[in-house]
């Protein structure tokens, strides 16, 4: 089964996406965590992604459609996908139709997250992980249980996005009404769309997406 995961930056996709690896062995491409082991790397298409992705700004189309379609390509032709972050433009929507025909796969569902967008510039900028094990933190909804001490491994090396901040945050969700949020259509008249409350707790969200999932 191939997914998309859509909504707003905070709106929980990762988060989901991660529960839905774990229990049902589905695969999570997100173009956001690709494009910043690239930047990390150095790589050419780090280079060309850093000043957007600082600035909030999106990543050309083709830049995006190339990595998942390599990463697609390391994965067997049965193992469900989650999309995450992608498509976030008509163009991609349209490349994305192609790369998965190329290799016989098709879309099975696309859930988009509801969210209050205040409400999200409160999580987004609040949110640090543990630069060690990754395990995520939140200023006011989840301090690790020893100020600055990982729950999970004990280090003290906390990271936060350089994009979290609440002038880059208001781009990016500016940048998802005005091109991301318009491609729903494209998936709404093949009937897979499902609107989900994104703003319940993490299981009530998880629950209801798994009921989507269950339909098929
Ligand atoms: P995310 O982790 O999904 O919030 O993405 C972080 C940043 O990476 C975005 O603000 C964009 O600059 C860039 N990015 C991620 N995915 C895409 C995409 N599908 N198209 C264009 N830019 C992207």
């Amino acid at each position: 089964m191939d997914i998309i995961l859509l909504g707003p930056p905070g709106a929980g996709k990762g988060t989901q996406a991660g529960l839905l690896e774990n229990k049902f062995g589905m695969v999570q491409l997100s173009t956001g965590d690709m494009l910043r082991a690239a930047v990390k790397a150095g790589t050419e298409v780090g280079l060309k992604a850093k000043a957007l992705m600082d600035a909030g700004e999106l990543v050309p189309d083709e830049v995006v459609s190339g990595i998942i379609g390599d990463k697609l390509d390391e994965l067997g032709s049965d193992q469900g996908v989650i999309f995450d972050g992608y498509p976030r433009t008509a163009t991609q929507a349209v490349s994305l139709d192609e790369i998965l025909a190329e290799r016989g796969r098709k879309l099975d569902h696309v859930i988009e997250l509801v969210v209050d967008e205040d409400a999200l510039v409160v999580r987004i900028t609040g949110r640090f992980t543990c630069g060690n094990c990754g395990e995520g933190y939140h200023d006011t909804f989840k301090q690790p249980a020893k100020a600055d001490v990982c729950d999970v491994c004990g280090s003290s090396d906390f990271k936060r996005r350089p994009d979290d901040n609440e002038e880059t945050v208001r781009t990016r969700m500016t940048e998802y009404r005005a091109k991301t949020q318009p491609i729903l259509p494209i998936y709404e008249e093949r009937g897979i769309v499902t609107k989900i409350d994104g703003m319940g707790s993490m299981d009530d969200v998880s629950q209801a997406i798994e009921a989507v999932l269950a339909q098929n």
